[in-house]
Formats: structure tokens, sequence, C-alpha cells
């Protein structure tokens, strides 16, 4: 089925994942804040709009991929009253659980319906459309929202109800960071008693320590040939943004009154190294920051 689908957010995720939604053969008119973003995306096959009250006017189908939960709730505030009745909204940025059950509600109130459809993968998954979605909908919104998703990724996962994709991504990430932690803290601590990254990593990575962190995006050169540490870490995964989930991890432990200790500490090391050289470097460069701390 083809729709009409009005695009908001048309960065590093949102521009190839609309390029794919044209490629599909749906009609895609998008709106981002930066013009260049937007002539981009016209080269793909994208409608431009002038304002983000134009992109969904007239579409059956809204998807956003903003930076954080104040752009969504703002965009929705402009977006719910210009969509006809019953629009399905899809949020696939990645928010607060919090923001997305406001940004649900508001789209509810306002005679739509609406899923969090956070993503896994990146901008090369973004790009070859072999994306993860983590999807917090109803039931019946999820089977709406899925073959459209499918679109742009490769497996679609319904989590719950609304807020639960953000939750999923979340709880996901949190074990990501530290367990890249885990990794690095073990390597640096091999390299001090002489043992050698090839020999840690055959033994880690078949016995119980394996994990994707040290067999995929393995933070030290030579083990993993695709991983970031054999070229200087440029980013698959930034560290500004892990830092920001870890974040947001942070945020709804604190809500709910759980202590997280790890994950906090996660999150402050994240921060720190993407405020100084860190922010647009791999994660995994966390590593060299371990080993100075130890100096
Ligand atoms: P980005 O900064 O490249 O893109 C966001 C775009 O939104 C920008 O072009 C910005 O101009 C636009 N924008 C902001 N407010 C707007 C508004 N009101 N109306 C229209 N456009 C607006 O960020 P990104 O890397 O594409 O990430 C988008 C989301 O995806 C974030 O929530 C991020 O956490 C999540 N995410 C990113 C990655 C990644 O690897 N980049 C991976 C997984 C999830």
């Amino acid at each position: 089925m083809t729709h009409d689908i009005g695009f908001i957010g048309l960065g590093n995720m949102g521009g190839p994942m609309a390029a794919n939604l044209v490629r599909a053969g749906h009609r895609v008119t998008g709106y981002d804040l930066v013009p260049e973003a937007l002539r981009q995306a016209e080269e793909v096959g994208v409608r431009p709009a002038r304002s983000a009250a134009e992109a969904v006017r007239g579409a059956d189908v809204v998807i956003s991929m903003l930076p954080a939960g104040r752009h969504v709730l703002a965009a929705y505030a402009e977006l719910l009253p210009a969509a006809g009745p019953g629009t399905l909204f899809v949020d696939c940025s990645t928010i607060d659980v919090a923001d997305a059950r406001a940004a649900h509600e508001l789209a509810v109130t306002a005679g739509h319906r609406a899923v969090d459809a956070p993503v896994s993968g990146g901008v090369v998954g973004a790009t070859a459309a072999s994306l993860t979605f983590m999807v917090g909908a109803e039931k019946e919104h999820f089977e709406s929202a899925r073959p459209v998703l499918e679109e742009m990724g490769r497996k679609v996962v319904h989590c719950g109800a609304p807020g639960a994709g953000q939750a999923a991504k979340i709880c996901n990430n949190m074990i990501l960071g530290i367990s890249m932690i885990a990794v690095s803290e073990a390597f640096v601590l091999g390299e001090s008693l002489g043992l050698s990254h090839q020999a840690l990593f055959d033994v880690a990575s078949t016995a119980s320590g394996q994990c994707w962190a040290l067999t995929s995006n393995c933070p030290v050169p030579g083990p993993v040939p695709a991983s970031p540490a054999n070229r200087g870490y440029p980013a698959g995964f930034a560290a500004a943004l892990m830092a920001k989930d870890l974040g947001l991890a942070a945020g709804a432990a604190e809500a709910a009154g759980l202590p997280t200790e790890l994950g906090r500490r996660a999150a402050q090391l994240y921060a720190d190294f993407a405020a100084a050289e860190g922010a647009g470097l791999d994660f995994s460069a966390i590593i060299t920051t371990l080993r100075e701390g130890g100096k």
C-alpha cells in the first residue's frame, strides 16, 4: 500500500530513512529547519515543504526523526492540528520515556494514532534500510506502522504499550554502554599485566566475557578489523549519542527510584568524554580515557 508520508527531521538519520521510503514508492513530503538538509532530501525525491505543518497536510502517516524530546513535543504542537483526523504519528527519535508518553497522549487527544519507534543501527543502518525498530504502541497501531517501518529496517519489534519502544532502546543502550567500559577496562588491565590484545580477545570472545562490544566493536585495534579502533575511532555510534542515551536511562532510573549504579557511572564517563575530545568519536574510544585515568 502506498502512503502519503510527512517526514519531519531530515538529518543524518532522517535523510536516508526518507530516501528509502521514496525508493519504496511512497509519496514523501519533508521538512527540516536546516535548508541544506531539505535540499539533500529533495535530491533523492522527497518533496520539500516550507513548514512542518505543510509537510503533514494530506499525509496519512507522519514520521519524525528529531534530536530530543523537547523538539518532538514542540513539533507535535504544530503538527497535530495541521494533520487530518486519525493520522498515524510515528516518532523514531530517541527521547525520554515520559516525553514519549506525553507525545502519545497529545496525539490521541487531538484525534490521531501514535507510536514510538526508536531505532538501533545508526547511519549505516538508516542508509541500508537495515535498522531495528523498537515499537511502543497499541497492537492495532503497531500493525498499521509495521509495513512502513519495514521499508526502513530489517527488524521491527513490538515492545509493548506506548513508551515501551523508548524503554527498550535506553535499556539496551545501557547494557551496551556499560559493557563497552567493562571490555575496555579488561584490555587496559591486561595491557598492564603484559597480556596481548589478541590473547585476551581469543579467550574472552569464546568464553563468558563474550559480548557485542568485544566481538563486533572491539575497542582495541587488531582482533576485529572492522571495528573503529583500527582507524582512529571514526564514529559508528558517537560518544555524544551514547552520553545522551545513558543520560535518558539515568533520568528514567531516577524517576523510578532505582540506583542503576553502573548505568549512572557510565553516563558520567561518556558525558565527560563527549564534553572533552570525544564528542564526535566512536563510543569505544572511551578506552583512551581509561588508560589516561590510570597514569
Ligand atoms: P541530526 O541532528 O543529524 O538530525 C536531526 C534533524 O532534525 C536536524 O537536521 C535538525 O535540523 C532537525 N530539526 C530539529 N528540530 C526540528 C523541527 N522543529 N522541525 C524540523 N526539523 C527539525 O540527528 P540524527 O543523528 O539524525 O538523530 C536523530 C535522532 O535519532 C536522535 O534522537 C538520535 O538520538 C537518534 N539516533 C541517532 C543515531 C545515529 O547514529 N545518528 C542512532 C540511533 C538513534
